[in-house]
């Protein structure tokens, strides 16, 4: 069951410069900021209502984020759901013939679980699912 937009991630080449844009000129409260390693991303968190907006500065320019902006330029990267069981979802999905780019969950930032689903699947958006505790 998909329950909330838990987070929208945002690519962008200098967090410094988009943390300003939305802290200082949209007026959104920085939660905090993590470097994910594994996925060579920096991110800064947004909340915004129950969803939040992620902004995501690759740490090398081979990283996921890194070649995203590379090939497409700066913008919208994933739209992430919160789902409650995630193993159970992304069997589902699985057997429904989803294509999938993690078939496990992985971690994902502020002690989250996530998978990514394959845009070849979604209409050509870079979907995720996230479980968490809060
Ligand atoms: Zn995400």
């Amino acid at each position: 069951m998909f329950e909330k937009i838990d987070h929208i991630g945002i690519a962008v080449s200098d967090l410094e410069k988009a943390v300003q844009f939305y802290r200082d000129q949209i007026g959104i409260e920085l939660k905090g900021t993590e470097v994910v390693d594994e996925q060579k991303v920096k991110v800064a968190f947004f909340p915004v209502g129950e969803s939040k907006i992620e902004l995501l500065e690759s740490t090398e320019p081979d990283g996921p984020v890194g070649r995203f902006i590379e090939k497409k330029g700066e913008g919208v990267h994933h739209i992430s759901f919160r789902v409650s069981n995630i193993e159970e979802k992304i069997k589902q999905l699985k057997e429904q013939g989803v294509a999938l780019i993690d078939e496990k969950p992985r971690y994902g930032a502020g002690g989250a679980r996530i998978a990514f689903l394959h845009p070849k699947s979604t209409g050509g958006v870079l979907v995720e699912l996230c479980e968490r505790d809060s």
